[in-house]
């Protein structure tokens, strides 16, 4: 053997560069109860033969009982077992979660469905959620999985949800309602017919003596929303300034820079919205609306927001016709009606409160500015 020909047997193996593998989410066959693989796209009818209950018959003749449980949704590894159990025990094996966090247990025979209900009922996960109910809060992760929040999402939504228990166990709304809460201006939460939602009243707070080595300056500035935030020289360090005569308190330029303090006690607020919703169903698509602002970020049972949660739905309750959602109605008896019927009260800064909202609110037919 030559040299040259030892030196290639000896080489180490060309390094290749490392790639992300792409894969996207599973494939959700291979979680699915047998039945309803059986009879992926192949179902003739479905009912609900009582709330919390959803039945699917297919075309090939089999059925399927859907049990609907509101859970607390960030779930210790106890709360997890108990429902993997429950699962086990009492139905197939096989769960699912739905957009607003209840879980689904499904059952190939009608008489595991009472069983299936006195055990969730009994471990103190209520069965409902289904049809015109008021279903369980979508909420976003707060301070377990966050680092921005202005408050506790999930424990507004389980002071929230103790008091509507009832509407989460009945179908005895106008339509269904969802709701949501966000935990600061920014990030997580989508379209809800009840929103509730962290409000910033006062400009951040800047820890000039940090900002030089946590916060990336250009970022920060590109960041805000309304070109609020300017670099400066601060005790003769790189530091940042805001105008806040220009400010939104929106929050955006906390995340990048937790220098700039804009979470507070006493003046980060929680703010109602209403009639949004991603269905297409009778009407299109709808961002909400603020109704109310400024109401006390109060835990732990956060009554004031309760208060006005209770009141809005109390009243499309009472008023709605069948079918409209919280928007519908909003649409056919006005904003006026709406404040005045709810009891709520209107401000200036209401509805639309951002910068253009005059256009919008002089485009409606109900109000002029
Ligand atoms: S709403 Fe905001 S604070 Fe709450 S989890 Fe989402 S990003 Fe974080
Ligand atoms: S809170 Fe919003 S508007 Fe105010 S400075 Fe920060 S990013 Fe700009």
């Amino acid at each position: 053997m030559n040299t040259a020909t030892a030196t290639a047997a000896t080489a180490a193996p060309k390094a290749s560069p490392r790639r992300a593998i792409e894969c996207g989410v599973p494939d959700n066959q291979q979680y699915l109860h047998p039945l309803l693989k059986k009879n992926y796209g192949a179902w003739k009818y479905h009912d609900r033969p009582r709330p919390g209950v959803l039945h699917h018959v297919a075309r090939s003749g089999d059925e399927v009982w859907s049990v609907r449980a509101g859970t607390q949704r960030q779930m210790d590894v106890g709360t997890v077992r108990k429902l993997c159990d429950i699962a086990d025990q009492y139905a197939e094996g096989h769960v699912r979660f739905t957009i607003r966090s209840n879980i689904e247990f499904m059952v190939s025979a009608a008489d595991k469905v009472a069983p299936l209900i006195e055990k969730l009922e009994a471990e103190g996960f209520p069965v409902g959620g289904t049809g015109n109910s008021v279903s369980m809060i979508a909420h976003t992760q707060g301070w377990l999985h966050c680092d921005i929040p202005g408050t506790d999402a999930s424990g507004a939504v389980k002071a929230l949800m103790d008091e509507l228990i009832t509407e989460f166990r009945r179908e005895e709304m106008p339509n269904r309602v969802h709701l949501s809460t966000s935990c600061c201006e920014i990030n997580c939460g989508g379209q809800a017919d009840i929103a509730i939602i962290v409000q910033h009243t006062k400009p951040p707070k800047i820890n000039h003596d940090l900002v030089a080595n946590v916060c990336e300056r250009p970022s920060v500035v590109a960041r805000c929303p309304v070109a609020a935030i300017r670099p400066a020289l601060v005790n003769g360090r790189p530091s940042l300034e805001v105008d806040e005569a220009k400010c939104i308190c929106c929050g955006a330029c906390y995340p990048p820079c937790p220098p700039m303090q804009i979470n507070d006690p006493e003046h980060s607020k929680l703010a109602i919205w209403v009639g949004g919703k991603n269905s297409n169903a009778r009407g299109k698509p709808t961002f909400m609306k603020m109704v109310v602002s400024g109401l006390p970020n109060n835990p732990p049972r956060w009554p004031e927001v309760s208060e006005v949660v209770k009141k809005i739905l109390h009243t499309y309750k009472e008023d709605a016709r069948s079918w409209e959602r919280i928007a519908d109605w909003i649409e056919r008896i006005g904003w006026p009606r709406f404040f005045e019927k709810t009891g709520l009260t209107f401000t200036k800064y209401l509805i639309d409160d951002w910068r253009g909202a005059r256009v919008n609110l002089n485009a409606s037919t109900h109000i002029r500015f």
